[in-house]
């Protein structure tokens, strides 16, 4: 029986693990599974439990588990703390991305066509597009080990390095272009390797894994320009390969393309997607919304289908996770939507009709 870890987090973290789960077990009800649940702490919830972002309990079972569910963490209340440790120790999630080393963090984000006139864009600008920002999630300059403050003539300086050796780039790299052949063979990887020594080497990496795929057709591109390009002619991408920090802000501007940060999912994968049942933890792309935590709006869209993630690259399911977007498509056609995308459904209506159309 596979297990299951559940992480609901913070904020709305905890409304949208509910309904998600709710989600997995319809799912896992149709691909003859059942799985077994267990439900523990993470960062700001376990912090005031526990003094600590992330326990080893924690970490063991994420370890014993055949994938990890995580609603969202952090809150002002938590930003400021400072934990003894390396970076990976002031953040729950990123104590387990580094551990677990799930470097591969796929954030897929697509116009939905019932609500392309929610979107900043132009109708005819967004409709069909459909972009997955790969994240490396286990390094650069969010896991920098030199960082701190120190005094420099007088001035106080805060400072991270970014760095990235030719072992994490190429792993990245590899994992991306195997994405790329399960979608459309296409990658853009974006760098400053114009201005900056670390994207040098980045560059230099992911070109040369590109020769091992002469059947997925590779661009290099600046970030900065990525990141215009991708609002003017966001159709013209498939697969975008960013450093940590870059995919970061890329995929939270991918929003825009779905209609709401709350749509978008994500996986960050220990290894190949391609195999189907890679470990894998899964969690909305969004932060915790303490703005709305609390009166049961949430948009559970994006956790949800960050369950379709997980059927499909840890239990070698795609067909339930193209169900379950195709049921997702249904509901918001049906005008059944969360009042960030423009509706007056709870998170759990929306879950409930989002079921619905599941089944039927
Ligand atoms: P946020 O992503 O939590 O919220 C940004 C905006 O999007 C808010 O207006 C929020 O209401 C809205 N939003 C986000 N998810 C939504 C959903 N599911 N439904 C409806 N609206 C939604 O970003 P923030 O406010 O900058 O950060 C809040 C906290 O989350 C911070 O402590 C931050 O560190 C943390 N954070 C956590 C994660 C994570 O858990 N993976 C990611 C980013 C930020
Ligand atoms: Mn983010």
């Amino acid at each position: 029986m596979p297990r299951l870890l559940a992480l609901p987090g913070d904020g709305i973290g905890p409304e949208i693990m509910q309904q998600a789960l709710r989600v997995a077990h319809a799912l896992a009800a149709r691909a003859g599974l059942r799985f077994e649940v267990d439900f523990d702490l993470l960062h700001g919830a376990s912090y005031d439990r526990h003094g600590t972002f992330c326990t080893q309990a924690v970490l063991d079972k994420a370890r014993a588990a055949d994938a990890v569910l995580v609603g969202a963490v952090g809150g002002a209340q938590w930003d400021d703390i400072r934990m003894p440790g390396g970076p990976e120790c002031q953040d729950g999630l990123m104590y387990l991305r580094h551990h677990l080393q799930t470097y591969l963090g796929l954030r897929p984000a697509r116009a939905w066509n019932s609500l392309l006139s929610l979107s900043p864009l132009r109708e005819t600008v967004a409709r069909d597009a459909d972009v997955l920002i790969l994240r490396e999630m286990c390094g650069g300059a969010m896991f920098a080990t030199q960082r701190g403050r120190r005094l420099i003539e007088g001035k106080q300086q805060g400072f991270d390095m970014t760095a990235y050796d030719s072992g994490e780039v190429e792993r990245f790299a590899r994992g991306g272009f195997e994405v790329a052949r399960m979608r459309r063979q296409r990658v853009v990887s974006c760098d400053k390797s114009n201005v900056m020594e670390s994207y040098k080497l980045w560059r230099e990496v992911v070109s040369d894994v590109a020769l091992e795929y002469p059947d997925v057709e590779f661009e290099n591109m600046f970030a900065d320009n990525c990141a215009y390009q991708l609002m003017v002619r966001p159709r013209d991408f498939d697969v975008v390969l960013c450093c940590n920090q870059l995919g970061d802000v890329l995929s939270d501007l991918t929003g825009v393309l779905a209609g709401s940060l709350g749509m978008l999912p994500s996986a960050c994968l220990s290894g190949n997607p391609a195999k189907g049942s890679a470990f894998g933890i899964y969690e909305s792309t969004s932060g915790s919304a303490p703005d709305i935590a609390g009166q049961g709006i949430a948009n559970p869209i994006g956790m949800i289908l960050s369950v379709g993630l997980m059927f499909e690259h840890s239990f070698a399911r795609p067909d339930l996770r193209l169900a379950l977007d195709q049921a997702t498509a249904a509901t918001l056609a049906a005008g059944i939507r969360t009042p960030d995308i423009g509706g007056e459904a709870s998170t759990a209506a929306l879950t409930d009709a989002l079921l619905e159309h599941l089944a039927a």
